[in-house]
Protein backbone atom coordinates (compact mmCIF):
# COMPACT_ATOMS: atom_id res chain seq x y z
CA UNK A 1 0.00 0.00 0.00
CA UNK A 2 1.18 3.52 -0.60
CA UNK A 3 1.26 6.05 1.80
CA UNK A 4 0.60 10.05 1.09
CA UNK A 5 1.74 12.14 3.50
CA UNK A 6 1.69 16.19 2.82
CA UNK A 7 5.32 16.77 2.39
CA UNK A 8 7.31 19.60 0.91
CA UNK A 9 9.74 18.62 -2.20
CA UNK A 10 13.35 18.71 -0.88
CA UNK A 11 14.07 20.77 -3.77
CA UNK A 12 11.82 23.46 -1.79
CA UNK A 13 13.44 23.10 1.45
CA UNK A 14 16.35 26.05 3.10
CA UNK A 15 19.65 25.82 1.61
CA UNK A 16 18.45 23.40 -1.06
CA UNK A 17 21.66 23.57 -2.95
CA UNK A 18 20.50 20.65 -5.67
CA UNK A 19 21.11 16.67 -5.37
CA UNK A 20 22.92 15.26 -3.21
CA UNK A 21 21.09 17.44 -0.46
CA UNK A 22 24.14 17.84 1.96
CA UNK A 23 24.38 17.61 5.81
CA UNK A 24 27.64 17.85 7.50
CA UNK A 25 28.91 18.26 10.66
CA UNK A 26 30.76 16.97 14.09
CA UNK A 27 29.05 14.24 15.46
CA UNK A 28 29.57 16.00 18.62
CA UNK A 29 29.62 19.73 19.17
CA UNK A 30 32.63 19.74 21.50
CA UNK A 31 33.75 22.97 22.16
CA UNK A 32 33.00 26.44 20.53
CA UNK A 33 36.46 26.45 18.69
CA UNK A 34 35.72 23.25 17.16
CA UNK A 35 32.24 23.93 16.26
CA UNK A 36 32.97 27.90 14.61
CA UNK A 37 36.24 26.28 12.70
CA UNK A 38 34.23 23.19 11.30
CA UNK A 39 31.98 25.07 10.43
CA UNK A 40 33.59 27.83 8.24
CA UNK A 41 35.81 25.22 7.11
CA UNK A 42 32.56 23.75 5.79
CA UNK A 43 30.91 26.68 4.54
CA UNK A 44 34.11 27.35 2.49
CA UNK A 45 32.94 24.23 0.52
CA UNK A 46 29.94 26.21 -1.19
CA UNK A 47 27.91 22.49 -1.17
CA UNK A 48 26.35 22.15 2.44
CA UNK A 49 23.33 22.50 3.04
CA UNK A 50 22.82 22.15 6.65
CA UNK A 51 25.44 22.16 9.46
CA UNK A 52 25.14 19.05 12.22
CA UNK A 53 26.46 18.76 15.39
CA UNK A 54 24.85 16.66 18.38
CA UNK A 55 24.47 18.32 21.24
CA UNK A 56 23.12 15.66 23.41
CA UNK A 57 24.85 12.21 22.39
CA UNK A 58 22.94 8.83 23.01
CA UNK A 59 25.81 6.62 24.23
CA UNK A 60 26.13 2.84 24.50
CA UNK A 61 28.18 2.70 27.82
CA UNK A 62 27.96 5.61 30.97
CA UNK A 63 30.88 6.98 31.63
CA UNK A 64 31.76 8.24 27.94
CA UNK A 65 31.55 12.23 26.76
CA UNK A 66 27.48 12.41 26.49
CA UNK A 67 27.59 15.81 24.52
CA UNK A 68 27.99 19.49 25.90
CA UNK A 69 23.84 20.21 26.30
CA UNK A 70 22.03 23.81 26.38
CA UNK A 71 25.73 25.57 26.38
CA UNK A 72 26.46 23.98 22.51
CA UNK A 73 23.15 25.86 21.09
CA UNK A 74 24.26 29.01 21.57
CA UNK A 75 27.73 27.50 19.62
CA UNK A 76 24.95 26.65 16.65
CA UNK A 77 23.20 29.84 16.61
CA UNK A 78 26.82 30.97 16.09
CA UNK A 79 27.27 29.22 13.15
CA UNK A 80 23.79 30.42 11.59
CA UNK A 81 25.07 34.03 12.03
CA UNK A 82 28.40 33.51 11.33
CA UNK A 83 28.59 31.07 7.95
CA UNK A 84 24.72 31.47 7.16
CA UNK A 85 24.09 27.95 7.27
CA UNK A 86 21.14 26.14 8.63
CA UNK A 87 22.17 24.18 11.78
CA UNK A 88 20.56 20.36 13.12
CA UNK A 89 20.81 18.36 16.07
CA UNK A 90 19.16 15.40 17.19
CA UNK A 91 16.42 15.13 19.75
CA UNK A 92 15.51 12.35 21.88
CA UNK A 93 12.55 14.02 24.24
CA UNK A 94 10.34 16.87 24.25
CA UNK A 95 13.01 19.09 26.14
CA UNK A 96 15.45 18.70 23.63
CA UNK A 97 12.87 19.85 21.19
CA UNK A 98 11.84 23.07 23.10
CA UNK A 99 15.29 23.96 24.08
CA UNK A 100 16.42 23.24 20.33
CA UNK A 101 13.69 25.83 18.97
CA UNK A 102 14.33 28.27 21.25
CA UNK A 103 17.95 28.78 19.98
CA UNK A 104 16.58 28.55 16.43
CA UNK A 105 17.62 25.60 15.00
CA UNK A 106 15.99 24.78 11.63
CA UNK A 107 16.31 20.84 11.52
CA UNK A 108 15.67 17.87 14.21
CA UNK A 109 16.56 14.62 13.85
CA UNK A 110 15.38 11.57 15.49
CA UNK A 111 18.11 9.18 16.45
CA UNK A 112 18.24 5.15 15.87
CA UNK A 113 17.69 4.76 19.64
CA UNK A 114 14.88 7.14 19.45
CA UNK A 115 12.94 6.09 16.62
CA UNK A 116 12.65 2.72 17.92
CA UNK A 117 10.37 3.81 20.65
CA UNK A 118 7.27 4.83 19.89
CA UNK A 119 6.12 6.73 23.25
CA UNK A 120 9.75 8.76 22.68
CA UNK A 121 8.35 9.63 18.90
CA UNK A 122 4.69 10.29 20.01
CA UNK A 123 5.75 12.97 22.87
CA UNK A 124 8.57 14.28 20.50
CA UNK A 125 5.56 14.84 17.78
CA UNK A 126 3.53 16.44 20.61
CA UNK A 127 6.34 19.19 21.21
CA UNK A 128 6.30 19.50 17.53
CA UNK A 129 2.59 20.44 16.80
CA UNK A 130 2.08 23.74 15.37
CA UNK A 131 6.00 24.29 14.53
CA UNK A 132 7.65 24.93 11.40
CA UNK A 133 11.02 23.14 11.36
CA UNK A 134 12.55 20.66 9.32
CA UNK A 135 12.12 17.06 10.68
CA UNK A 136 14.24 13.65 9.56
CA UNK A 137 13.59 10.42 10.83
CA UNK A 138 16.56 8.13 11.40
CA UNK A 139 15.74 4.29 10.37
CA UNK A 140 15.61 2.26 14.41
CA UNK A 141 18.23 0.23 14.99
CA UNK A 142 16.73 -2.69 14.15
CA UNK A 143 15.64 -3.49 10.42
CA UNK A 144 11.58 -2.91 10.82
CA UNK A 145 10.22 -0.75 8.23
CA UNK A 146 6.53 -0.52 9.89
CA UNK A 147 8.41 1.05 13.15
CA UNK A 148 10.36 3.38 10.76
CA UNK A 149 7.08 4.11 8.47
CA UNK A 150 5.07 4.69 11.87
CA UNK A 151 7.55 7.04 13.16
CA UNK A 152 7.32 9.11 10.42
CA UNK A 153 3.54 9.03 10.10
CA UNK A 154 3.25 10.44 13.93
CA UNK A 155 5.84 13.32 13.05
CA UNK A 156 3.83 14.02 9.80
CA UNK A 157 0.37 13.71 11.68
CA UNK A 158 1.70 16.44 13.95
CA UNK A 159 1.82 18.83 10.99
CA UNK A 160 5.50 18.60 9.87
CA UNK A 161 5.56 19.05 6.38
CA UNK A 162 9.32 18.95 6.06
CA UNK A 163 9.52 15.72 6.83
CA UNK A 164 12.65 13.02 5.67
CA UNK A 165 13.59 9.42 6.31
CA UNK A 166 17.47 8.98 7.07
CA UNK A 167 19.04 5.56 6.09
CA UNK A 168 21.80 5.02 9.02
CA UNK A 169 22.03 1.13 9.16
CA UNK A 170 20.97 -1.60 11.31
CA UNK A 171 22.44 -3.30 14.09
CA UNK A 172 23.46 -6.81 13.97
CA UNK A 173 24.76 -9.56 16.58
CA UNK A 174 27.77 -10.76 13.97
CA UNK A 175 30.69 -9.03 13.41
CA UNK A 176 30.13 -7.59 10.02
CA UNK A 177 32.94 -5.18 7.67
CA UNK A 178 30.35 -2.14 8.38
CA UNK A 179 29.88 -1.19 11.61
CA UNK A 180 25.44 -1.37 10.49
CA UNK A 181 24.63 -3.41 7.44
CA UNK A 182 22.49 -1.14 5.15
CA UNK A 183 19.63 -3.86 4.01
CA UNK A 184 19.56 -1.72 1.62
CA UNK A 185 16.28 -3.20 0.32
CA UNK A 186 14.55 -1.27 3.45
CA UNK A 187 15.15 1.94 1.90
CA UNK A 188 14.15 0.92 -1.38
CA UNK A 189 10.57 -0.56 0.31
CA UNK A 190 10.11 3.03 2.78
CA UNK A 191 10.76 4.92 -1.12
CA UNK A 192 8.26 2.40 -2.56
CA UNK A 193 5.68 2.78 0.14
CA UNK A 194 6.07 6.57 1.07
CA UNK A 195 6.78 8.08 -2.62
CA UNK A 196 7.44 11.86 -1.60
CA UNK A 197 9.51 11.40 1.14
CA UNK A 198 13.15 12.37 0.87
CA UNK A 199 15.35 9.94 1.75
CA UNK A 200 18.89 10.95 3.26
CA UNK A 201 21.87 8.26 3.63
CA UNK A 202 24.12 8.39 6.23
CA UNK A 203 27.23 6.80 5.20
CA UNK A 204 29.00 7.89 8.20
CA UNK A 205 26.92 5.44 10.37
CA UNK A 206 26.50 2.93 7.99
CA UNK A 207 30.66 2.58 7.67
CA UNK A 208 32.07 3.05 11.07
CA UNK A 209 35.43 3.42 9.42
CA UNK A 210 36.26 6.48 6.56
CA UNK A 211 37.35 4.31 4.15
CA UNK A 212 33.90 2.78 3.59
CA UNK A 213 32.16 6.48 2.97
CA UNK A 214 32.51 6.88 -0.76
CA UNK A 215 32.05 3.42 -1.66
CA UNK A 216 28.30 3.93 0.19
CA UNK A 217 27.79 7.34 -0.51
CA UNK A 218 28.20 6.36 -4.58
CA UNK A 219 25.72 3.60 -3.60
CA UNK A 220 23.21 5.63 -2.11
CA UNK A 221 23.47 8.09 -5.25
CA UNK A 222 22.87 5.50 -7.62
CA UNK A 223 19.60 4.21 -5.32
CA UNK A 224 18.62 7.90 -6.41
CA UNK A 225 18.85 9.14 -2.35
CA UNK A 226 17.81 12.51 -2.43
CA UNK A 227 20.85 13.83 0.00
CA UNK A 228 24.03 12.27 2.44
CA UNK A 229 24.71 13.29 6.48
CA UNK A 230 28.33 12.97 6.55
CA UNK A 231 30.12 13.50 9.81
CA UNK A 232 33.03 16.07 9.33
CA UNK A 233 35.58 17.06 12.51
CA UNK A 234 38.49 19.55 12.02
CA UNK A 235 40.80 16.67 13.64
CA UNK A 236 38.68 13.44 13.38
CA UNK A 237 41.01 11.39 15.15
CA UNK A 238 40.81 13.31 18.76
CA UNK A 239 36.89 13.58 18.34
CA UNK A 240 34.95 12.16 21.54
CA UNK A 241 32.50 10.37 19.84
CA UNK A 242 32.75 8.30 16.73
CA UNK A 243 36.30 9.30 15.55
CA UNK A 244 37.19 6.68 13.41
CA UNK A 245 34.40 7.67 11.04
CA UNK A 246 34.90 11.34 10.61
CA UNK A 247 36.53 13.25 7.70
CA UNK A 248 38.14 16.53 7.70
CA UNK A 249 36.33 19.35 5.57
CA UNK A 250 39.12 18.97 3.32
CA UNK A 251 38.91 14.65 2.90
CA UNK A 252 35.17 15.35 2.57
CA UNK A 253 35.28 17.82 -0.05
CA UNK A 254 37.64 15.24 -1.92
CA UNK A 255 34.94 12.38 -1.57
CA UNK A 256 32.01 14.75 -3.25
CA UNK A 257 33.94 15.15 -6.04
CA UNK A 258 34.80 11.79 -6.44
CA UNK A 259 30.96 11.20 -6.71
CA UNK A 260 29.22 10.21 -9.97
CA UNK A 261 25.90 11.57 -9.86
CA UNK A 262 23.95 9.26 -12.54
CA UNK A 263 20.67 10.57 -14.12
CA UNK A 264 17.48 9.28 -13.04
CA UNK A 265 14.77 8.70 -15.31
CA UNK A 266 14.46 12.12 -17.26
CA UNK A 267 10.76 12.70 -17.33
CA UNK A 268 10.43 11.55 -13.89
CA UNK A 269 13.52 12.99 -11.95
CA UNK A 270 12.49 10.75 -8.47
CA UNK A 271 12.41 7.83 -9.86
CA UNK A 272 15.05 5.24 -10.94
CA UNK A 273 14.46 4.05 -14.00
CA UNK A 274 12.86 0.60 -13.46
CA UNK A 275 15.58 -1.63 -14.78
CA UNK A 276 18.18 0.35 -12.96
CA UNK A 277 16.34 -0.14 -9.75
CA UNK A 278 16.04 -3.87 -10.31
CA UNK A 279 19.34 -4.65 -11.15
CA UNK A 280 20.30 -2.73 -8.21
CA UNK A 281 18.48 -4.76 -6.15
CA UNK A 282 19.31 -8.04 -7.73
CA UNK A 283 23.43 -6.44 -6.49
CA UNK A 284 22.00 -5.92 -3.26
CA UNK A 285 20.76 -9.33 -3.00
CA UNK A 286 24.10 -11.19 -4.84
CA UNK A 287 26.09 -8.85 -1.82
CA UNK A 288 24.21 -10.87 0.61
CA UNK A 289 24.32 -13.94 -0.94
CA UNK A 290 28.33 -13.66 -0.60
CA UNK A 291 28.15 -12.58 2.77
CA UNK A 292 26.41 -15.42 4.18
CA UNK A 293 28.68 -17.93 2.28
CA UNK A 294 31.53 -16.00 3.86
CA UNK A 295 29.89 -16.60 7.16
CA UNK A 296 29.33 -20.59 6.48
CA UNK A 297 32.60 -21.29 5.12
CA UNK A 298 33.79 -19.85 8.27
CA UNK A 299 31.38 -21.41 10.75
CA UNK A 300 32.82 -24.70 8.42
CA UNK A 301 36.22 -24.05 9.46
CA UNK A 302 35.63 -23.62 13.01
CA UNK A 303 33.92 -27.17 12.72
CA UNK A 304 36.97 -28.58 10.91
CA UNK A 305 39.32 -27.62 13.58
CA UNK A 306 37.22 -29.41 15.64
CA UNK A 307 37.29 -32.83 13.88
CA UNK A 308 40.67 -32.36 14.16
CA UNK A 309 41.09 -31.72 17.62
CA UNK A 310 39.02 -34.79 18.66
CA UNK A 311 40.11 -37.02 15.64
CA UNK A 312 36.73 -37.49 13.81
CA UNK A 313 36.76 -37.79 9.64
CA UNK A 314 35.76 -35.28 7.44
CA UNK A 315 33.17 -36.65 5.68
CA UNK A 316 29.95 -37.55 7.98
CA UNK A 317 27.63 -38.78 5.54
CA UNK A 318 24.59 -39.48 7.68
CA UNK A 319 25.13 -34.97 8.56
CA UNK A 320 25.49 -34.57 4.23
CA UNK A 321 22.43 -36.69 3.55
CA UNK A 322 20.38 -34.73 6.11
CA UNK A 323 21.20 -31.32 4.74
CA UNK A 324 20.60 -32.45 1.22
CA UNK A 325 16.87 -33.54 2.78
CA UNK A 326 16.60 -30.61 4.50
CA UNK A 327 17.85 -28.01 1.57
CA UNK A 328 15.35 -29.69 -0.91
CA UNK A 329 12.27 -29.42 1.47
CA UNK A 330 12.81 -25.55 1.83
CA UNK A 331 13.70 -25.18 -1.68
CA UNK A 332 10.69 -27.04 -2.85
CA UNK A 333 8.83 -24.96 -0.47
CA UNK A 334 10.10 -21.50 -1.85
CA UNK A 335 9.80 -22.78 -5.47
CA UNK A 336 13.30 -22.81 -6.21
CA UNK A 337 13.97 -25.85 -8.35
CA UNK A 338 15.67 -29.31 -7.19
CA UNK A 339 18.60 -28.73 -9.80
CA UNK A 340 19.54 -25.50 -8.20
CA UNK A 341 19.57 -26.71 -4.67
CA UNK A 342 21.03 -29.57 -5.71
CA UNK A 343 24.04 -28.15 -7.90
CA UNK A 344 24.67 -25.22 -5.27
CA UNK A 345 24.58 -27.32 -2.32
CA UNK A 346 27.12 -29.18 -3.74
CA UNK A 347 29.34 -26.68 -4.89
CA UNK A 348 28.86 -25.17 -1.34
CA UNK A 349 29.88 -28.73 0.71
CA UNK A 350 32.70 -29.18 -1.77
CA UNK A 351 34.08 -25.92 -0.84
CA UNK A 352 33.85 -26.82 2.94
CA UNK A 353 35.28 -30.02 2.78
CA UNK A 354 38.57 -28.46 0.68
CA UNK A 355 38.60 -26.16 3.47
CA UNK A 356 38.37 -28.94 6.15
CA UNK A 357 41.09 -30.65 4.04
CA UNK A 358 43.43 -27.69 4.31
CA UNK A 359 42.89 -27.27 8.01
CA UNK A 360 43.76 -31.27 8.73
CA UNK A 361 46.35 -31.18 6.69
CA UNK A 362 47.77 -27.92 7.84
CA UNK A 363 50.14 -29.46 11.11
CA UNK A 364 49.52 -27.35 13.95
CA UNK A 365 47.24 -24.81 13.23
CA UNK A 366 48.13 -21.12 14.38
CA UNK A 367 44.90 -19.99 16.06
CA UNK A 368 46.15 -16.40 16.52
CA UNK A 369 43.66 -14.86 13.90
CA UNK A 370 41.11 -16.79 14.46
CA UNK A 371 38.08 -14.86 15.49
CA UNK A 372 36.68 -17.32 17.50
CA UNK A 373 39.67 -17.53 19.94
C1 LIG B 1 24.54 10.67 15.15
O1 LIG B 1 24.03 11.06 14.10
O2 LIG B 1 25.60 11.13 15.60
C2 LIG B 1 23.90 9.54 15.86
C3 LIG B 1 23.99 9.37 17.17
O3 LIG B 1 23.31 8.71 15.01
P1 LIG B 1 22.44 7.36 15.17
O4 LIG B 1 21.18 7.75 15.85
O5 LIG B 1 22.26 6.99 13.74
O6 LIG B 1 23.28 6.37 15.93
MN1 LIG C 1 27.95 9.97 15.32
Amino acid sequence: MVLKIDNSAISEWNGYKGRPFLISGPCSAETEEQVMETARQLSGLNMISIFRAGIWKPRTRPNTFEGVGVSGLKWLRNVKKEYGMMVATEVANEKHVYEALKYGVDMLWIGARTSVNPFTVQEIADALKGVDVMVLVKNPINPDIELWIGALERISKAGINRLGAIHRGFSTYEKTTYRNQPNWQLPIELRRRIPNLPIICDPSHIAGAREYLHEISQKAMDLNFDGLMIESHIDPDKALSDASQQLTPNDLRELLSRLILRNASPSDPRLLDVLGELRQQIDVFDDHLIDLLEQRMKVSETIGRYKKENNITILQSARWDEIVKRVMIKGNAKGLSADLIDSMFKAIHQESINRQMKIMNNGIENHSNDPQQ
